[in-house]
């Protein structure tokens, strides 16, 4: 009997032994394609020599020093590296030990610069419906993903309040364009903070592209500019989540430099360590550094593991091949090719009701009824016959459920490495229509 404390009691899931590229293999030797990364974490693959050497150089140099005592030279190092390619007004970077954290340091972030301006009274947070920033309580405060949320319900702040997500394919009235959506959507801020008084509200939080809630959802054009537009106005803070999106996922550093918009702060995860490190981190503008050191000049928040030496040298490293091998072209090229992939396989598809993304961050929404966009009964659980179904074939890939509305609807989310070939995404292609297909045949048994 196993002692670890797995997601299903009672699961008995695959060994995974050692991975090469963009396989993971397990103790009977049997392959999987990592088609999502795991969850999106996975940018360079399992084994790239350049971070393995980098993890064991820090290691036998120094493991980690607290921040209350030392500066690194890798943490230094890993915050000028970043803060240098980040978008303009972005001044300092912190790393912690994963997204939730980063989510959490960014609201008290939030809450530190109106305590320092003065203004405590600004507490609420705004967030979207259908969304996800985290498990830790703070974070799950301020997510809007209904299922992840509800067993916790009393546990959760009550400063939160929730709009509508930028989702076309849900929420886009019949005749409206694109950009009369992205602002109708993005005025949604406004109403939210007019509600509850401008002197009242501090922060707005979203994830630049919605990821594992609804599968991808980049948000129509416009909406962000606008949503700057609103923040500035009523000097309410903009936190974008790129913990899922960033670090080049969408075929740029930083998901939001395609919405030409820069956030007052931001959270990123996966892709900064890509597995190698458990990291997240947290960008500071100028705007918010310079309210703290007019004010108590220090950071309120701390956590052991800031900064910690390993982990922000596996990051630099993991950053450094992005750039020097010249993956964000590879992903925006690649990309292109992955989406033509899979228009053609899933464009008729008649369970297919959408596919969007950017970069190497796609989904499928799958419909019982492509015309009515009606979804599938949730305990049909496709979604997860799907995951099974894929891992069978050998191949991982990152299906959920509650896509349309928290409770109904499915997607399968792909999020591959970086370095994955043309040929190996024609086999994402293969194995996600045979396991679709395999999962529906199983469904239509059933009734
Ligand atoms: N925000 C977003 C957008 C995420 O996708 C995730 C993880 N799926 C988190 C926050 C939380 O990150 P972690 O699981 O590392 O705590």
């Amino acid at each position: 009997m196993t002692h670890f404390l797995h997601r299903k009691l009672d699961s008995n899931l695959p060994i995974a032994a050692r991975g090469e590229g963009c396989y993971i293999f397990d103790t009977t030797g049997k392959r999987y394609l990592d088609a999502s990364g795991g969850a999106a974490v996975a940018c360079l693959g399992h084994s790239h020599p350049a971070v393995i050497e980098a993890v064991i150089q820090q290691i036998k140099t120094l493991p980690s020093a607290h921040t209350s005592f030392f500066t690194t030279e890798p943490s230094e190092a890993l915050a000028d590296y970043l803060v240098s390619r980040a978008p303009e007004g972005i001044s300092r970077f912190l790393t912690v030990s994963d997204g939730s954290v980063a989510v959490e340091t960014a609201l008290k972030l939030a809450r530190q610069y109106w305590i320092e301006r003065g203004k405590p009274e600004r507490k609420m947070i705004i967030s979207r419906r259908q969304s996800y920033h985290g498990n830790t309580l703070g974070a799950l405060s301020v997510g809007g993903n209904e299922r992840r949320r509800a067993p916790y319900s009393p546990l959760l702040s009550d400063c939160v309040t929730f709009i509508d997500p930028c989702f076309e394919y849900r929420f886009k009235h019949d005749g409206e364009s694109s950009e009369e959506y992205g602002l109708r959507a993005a005025n949604l801020l406004e109403m939210e903070i007019l509600a509850l008084g401008p002197d009242n509200v501090g922060a707005f939080i979203a994830e630049t592209v919605v990821g594992a809630t609804t599968g991808c959802v980049a948000a129509a054009p416009g909406y962000f500019k606008r949503i700057r537009e609103i923040c500035d106005k009523y000097e309410v803070l903009l936190i974008l989540d790129e913990i899922m999106s960033g670090m080049g996922r969408t075929g740029t550093l930083f998901a939001c430099e395609q919405e030409g918009i820069t956030p007052d702060i931001a959270t990123v995860a996966k892709g900064l360590g890509g597995g190698y490190q458990p990291i997240g981190g947290v960008f500071a503008s100028k705007k918010v550094m310079d309210a703290l050191e007019a004010g108590s000049n220090a950071l309120a928040n701390g956590h052991t593991y800031m900064g910690h030496s390993v982990a922000c040298a596996a990051a630099l490293a993991v950053q450094k091949v992005i750039e020097q091998d010249g993956l964000l072209d590879r992903v925006q090229t690649l990309g292109k090719q992955f989406e033509q992939k899979l228009i053609s396989r899933f464009g008729d598809h008649p369970h297919v009701g959408d596919i969007r993304g950017r970069g190497f961050f796609w989904a499928l929404e799958l419909v019982a009824d492509r015309n009515t966009k009606e979804t599938f009964e949730p305990k049909q659980k496709l979604n997860e016959l799907i995951k099974t179904e894929a891992q069978d074939r050998g191949m991982a890939c990152y299906p959920s459920g509650g896509t349309a509305d928290g409770v109904r609807g499915d997607h399968i989310l792909f999020a591959p490495p970086y370095i994955i070939t043309e040929s190996q995404l024609d086999d994402i292609v293969d194995i996600t229509a045979e396991s679709l297909n395999a999962a529906l045949s199983a469904i239509n048994k059933k009734a």
